[in-house]
């Protein structure tokens, strides 16, 4: 069923924070890297408490093995009554939650160290055994829909324990008016490698193909470009560099214009085929009814957005003045820091101290399970020797959380400790309130918890610093978090919409129709200070995103969504943290856009889009002020 798909609920929250946090991984890896035995235990994380040795998860494992046959042979069997359908969803739940277990114990440990052969193989393994898995138990959706849905509702009226399952069942009915006849879907799945081929091909193309010339950085030396480097030369304080910088990586893209048209293209036209085939209004629909968010959420936040784009060029005439742009702020001045040498410092210990008071506001309730998590070493905290780089949150219904760090000490990486923890006490109250079928909550609403935990530390350790260089570079940070997750994210949003309704429309994409498309954006976006070189016109070719078919907007909404919820536990409103309680508690039980009205939060009106625009303007007063501050007295 739809709401149970855990295993890929996390992987896909990894990819989230690998996308977003990719600026900030690249930085500070200069320092020595320890080997992990030399590593206090404390820091490491407790994967004993899932399996104590390698033999018990070999032990369970090939129990496992023993039952997907087990499963494949209750096939045609559904029919027979309300507790033949309870038996095999019982068994299925208790198979998944124990197939998750050991998929996660063979990926943090291959995690930890990825030179380790043998943990590779046992990651691999496990993956093979949830593809069979899945594979062994795929007829049970389309033989369940096959039931009418009043059989199913009176059987769950005679057996109230199927009624757990009432949420689940409705999400899988409520698509089927959108599932074809089983010749009908056997074409369609028929066109799934080959409608594969866009994205893979673009990938190759951006990933493997693409050379791109090396450029002189701000001491004379020659580096490498790659996309890491790249976010390093965008925040430069040489303008020369940045420039350099962008016009290689842009250049490059420019030389691929017409193949990269042609495979978003393609990608485009297998939205279109979808919506045909399966009768859908729009992409845009189609793509968002897989979470069943209505479509007004997205056209609110576009709109929202595009009403406050006032104070995104208020920002760019900010950074214009600050860094005495002349010419105006070219694409490549967009990431350029304000201050520079003023990071932040904390240790580990700091850092856990900073994040448990600054998250007081969220009640006892909330902040003793957390300082539990600490203590019971959740986090696996500083890099070593072949460690994955950057950061997530894992574990899974049988399991305690698990947190991947790689902890060096900046403000960045306090943040991002109170992020993963925030997707962390998120998985540990749903998972212990929630049934394994709504244990995991959905993509929308993952990143509201983690961005909420991170607005709360933000506005505690920028009311507790003094120092005006240091605060003005926070609040810089801070207008760019908004700027990169909010404005940007909309925009790409709006920019996928827009080439999906020019093809709706039977208007061709091109390397010069999508680039006059991305060129309009831009302009829009950025502003009177702005200064739009014709090369920007090929940025969109740099984002893999748009091959993931609306998926960006949720970056967007998330942190609109966290916003709201952050200001009313911060101004004490009477019911925001209960409320709030009562969403980390709910996993995916409800769909996401009513979860998030247990929060308190109505996606389906402009107010948490709004909340967000007015944190971005405080920041905005803030920072105005203290350029002031600072200028004069330099
Ligand atoms: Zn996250």
């Amino acid at each position: 069923m739809k709401t149970r798909t855990s295993r890929f609920c996390w992987m896909m929250t990894v990819m989230v924070n690998m996308v977003l946090g990719s600026a900030i991984a690249a930085a500070g890896e200069t320092e020595k890297v320890k080997e992990r035995d030399e590593v206090d235990q404390k820091y490491k994380w407790a994967t004993e408490n899932i399996f104590a040795s390698l033999d018990e998860w070999e032990t369970e494992f090939a129990k496992l093995e023993k039952i997907i046959p087990d499963l494949a042979a209750f096939k045609g069997t559904l029919n027979k009554g309300p507790s033949q359908l309870l038996k095999v969803l019982k068994l299925r739940d208790d198979t998944e939650a124990r197939l998750d277990r050991v998929y996660v114990y063979a990926s943090l440990l291959s995690d930890q160290d990825t030179r380790v052969g043998e943990a590779q193989g046992r990651k691999s393994r496990a993956r093979t055994l949830a593809i069979n898995y899945g594979q062994a138990l795929s007829w049970l959706d389309p033989e369940l829909t096959a039931i009418p849905f009043e059989t199913v509702d009176s059987w769950m009226k005679a057996n109230p324990d199927l009624n757990l399952y009432r949420q689940a069942f409705d999400d899988l009915y409520r698509q089927k008016k959108h599932i074809l006849s089983p010749r009908e879907e056997e074409l369609l799945a028929m066109t799934g490698e080959l409608r594969s081929v866009p994205g893979t091909a673009y990938s190759l193309l951006a990933n493997a193909d693409m050379q791109y010339p090396t450029i002189t950085d701000e001491d004379g030396n020659t580096r490498e470009l790659d996309d890491s480097a790249f976010y390093l030369f965008m925040r430069s304080t040489d303008r020369r560099v940045r420039k350099d910088a962008y016009e290689a990586i842009v250049g490059t893209y420019n030389k691929y214009r017409n193949t990269a048209a042609a495979l978003l293209n393609g990608a485009v036209q297998s939205h279109i085929l979808t919506v045909k085939a399966r009768n859908y209004d729009s992409c845009l629909a189609a793509a968002l009814d897989t979470g069943n968010v209505p479509v007004t959420v997205y056209n609110t936040l576009v709109d929202t957005i595009n009403e406050n784009l006032p104070l995104l060029h208020r920002y760019q005439q900010i950074r214009k003045d600050a860094l005495n742009l002349d010419d105006g702020v070219h694409a490549y001045d967009l990431f350029a820091p304000f201050i520079t040498g003023q990071k932040l410092e904390y240790s580990y210990e700091q850092a856990v101290d900073e994040i448990l008071t600054a998250l007081e506001p969220m009640g006892a309730d909330y902040l003793m399970p957390m300082k539990k998590g600490f203590d019971s070493r959740w986090v696996d905290v500083y890099p070593t020797k072949g460690k994955r780089s950057g950061a997530y949150s894992s574990g899974t219904f049988l399991t305690q959380p698990y947190i991947l760090l790689n902890f060096h000490g900046s403000y960045e990486d306090m943040s991002t400790l109170a992020h993963e923890m925030g997707h962390s006490m998120h998985s540990h109250f749903s998972r212990g309130t929630q049934p394994y079928v709504y244990s995991d909550y959905s993509i929308f609403c993952a990143e509201v918890a983690s961005t909420c935990n991170e607005i709360l530390l933000q506005n505690y350790v920028l009311d507790h610093t003094k120092d005006p260089k240091k605060k003005l570079y926070l609040l810089t940070e801070f207008l760019e978090g908004i700027r990169g997750t909010v404005f940007r994210q909309t925009m790409f949003s709006e920019f996928e919409q827009k080439i999906h309704e020019m093809a709706e429309a039977k208007q061709p994409l091109t390397a010069d129709t999508l680039g006059a498309t991305y060129g309009k954006i831009m302009r829009k976006y950025y502003g009177p200070s702005y200064t739009h070189d014709d090369l920007v016109d090929n940025y969109w070719i740099r984002i893999p995103h748009f091959y993931y078919n609306f998926y960006v907007y949720k970056y967007a909404t998330s942190y609109c969504a966290a916003s709201n919820i952050a200001r009313r536990i911060m101004d004490g409103e009477p019911g925001a943290r209960e409320k709030y309680m009562e969403f980390l508690k709910g996993g995916s039980s409800k769909y996401p856009i009513d979860m998030l009205k247990v929060a308190g939060v109505d996606m389906t009106t402009a107010r948490p889009f709004e909340d967000a625009m007015k944190i971005f303007e405080g920041l905005l007063d803030q920072t105005e002020a203290l350029l002031q501050q600072v200028a004069v007295a330099k």
